[in-house]
C-alpha cells in the first residue's frame, strides 16, 4: 500500500477473461481485499439468504442483478474494516449507473486509482468458461485443460467437490458475453477518458498476465509485495 492513500482498482474484461484469478493474485501482493460481486451473490445463494434467492433468477439467465441490490451490497461490503487500505473490484461496476454509484462511494478517497482491462478473444473466453470448475468448499478455480486438479473433480486444497457453475453452460455464456458488450463495454471509454485504463493482453499465460499487472502497478506508483 502507498503512504496512507487507499487504493481502489477496477478489473474490466469479458466473463472468462481471467479477472477473478488475476485480481485474487494481485490482492495478495497489494494487501487489500478482492471484492467480487459475483462471489458475493454466490455466497448469499449458498447460504439461502433473501439476497441470494433474488440474485439467482438473474444469474441463471446471465443477466445483471438490479443496480440497487448490487450497489447496496457493495456499499455494505466496503464498510468492512478489511477495506481500510482499499480494494480490488472484480465484476463491479458492470454498467454506467454502477460506475457513477461507485464514484460516489469513493469520492472521499479520490476515486478509482487504476482500471486494468484483460483482453481476450471470444472463442477463447467460451473455451475457458465452459471448462472451468469451481470448488464447492473454498471457491478455488480449476480448468479441465489448462489447470486441472490432481484428481478429477476434487479440489487439491481441501478435497472439496468441483462443479461447473450453472451460468457457465454455453447458452448462458453467450448471453453473458452479449450483456458484457452491451452494458459493460461503455465503461472502457469512460475510464479511458479519465486516464485510468490500462490494456493487458489476457491471452498470455496466467503468470505472464500477473507479471504485467505488477509492472503496471509499479509504473503507476502502487506498491506491491511478494
Ligand atoms: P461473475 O462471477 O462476475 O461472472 O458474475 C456472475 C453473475 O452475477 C453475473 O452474470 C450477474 O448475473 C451477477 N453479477 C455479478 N456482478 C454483478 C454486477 N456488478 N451487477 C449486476 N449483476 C452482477
Ligand atoms: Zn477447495
Amino acid at each position: 500500500m502507498t503512504s496512507g492513500k487507499r487504493i481502489f482498482m477496477v478489473f474490466l474484461g469479458a466473463p472468462g477473461s481471467g479477472k477473478g484469478t488475476q485480481a485474487r493474485m494481485l490482492c495478495d501482493k497489494l494487501g487489500i481485499p478482492q471484492i467480487s460481486t459475483g462471489d458475493l451473490f454466490r455466497y448469499n445463494l449458498k447460504n439461502g439468504t433473501k439476497l441470494g434467492l433474488l440474485a439467482k433468477t438473474y444469474i441463471d439467465r446471465g443477466e445483471l442483478v438490479p443496480d440497487e441490490v448490487t450497489v447496496s451490497m457493495v456499499e455494505d461490503r466496503l464498510t468492512n474494516p478489511d477495506c481500510s487500505g482499499g480494494a480490488v473490484f472484480d465484476g463491479f461496476p458492470r454498467n454506467l449507473a454502477q460506475t457513477v454509484a461507485l464514484e460516489k462511494m469513493l469520492a472521499a478517497d479520490g476515486g478509482v486509482s487504476l482500471v486494468p482491462i484483460l483482453e481476450v478473444d471470444d472463442d477463447v473466453v467460451m473455451r475457458r468458461i465452459t471448462g472451468r470448475r469451481v470448488c464447492r468448499a473454498c471457491g478455488a478455480v480449476y480448468h479441465v485443460d489448462y489447470s486441472p486438479p490432481k484428481h478429477e473433480g476434487i479440489c487439491d486444497l481441501d478435497g472439496g467437490e468441483l462443479y461447473l457453475r450453472d451460468d457457465d453452460h454455453p447458452e448462458t455464456v453467450k448471453n453473458r458475453l452479449f450483456v458484457y458488450y452491451k452494458q459493460t463495454s461503455p465503461l472502457i471509454g469512460y475510464y479511458f477518458a479519465k486516464g485510468l485504463l490500462a490494456e493487458i493482453d489476457g491471452m498470455q499465460a496466467p503468470e505472464q498476465v500477473q507479471t504485467a499487472l505488477v509492472e503496471l502497478c509499479r509504473a503507476r506508483g502502487i506498491e506491491t509485495a511478494g
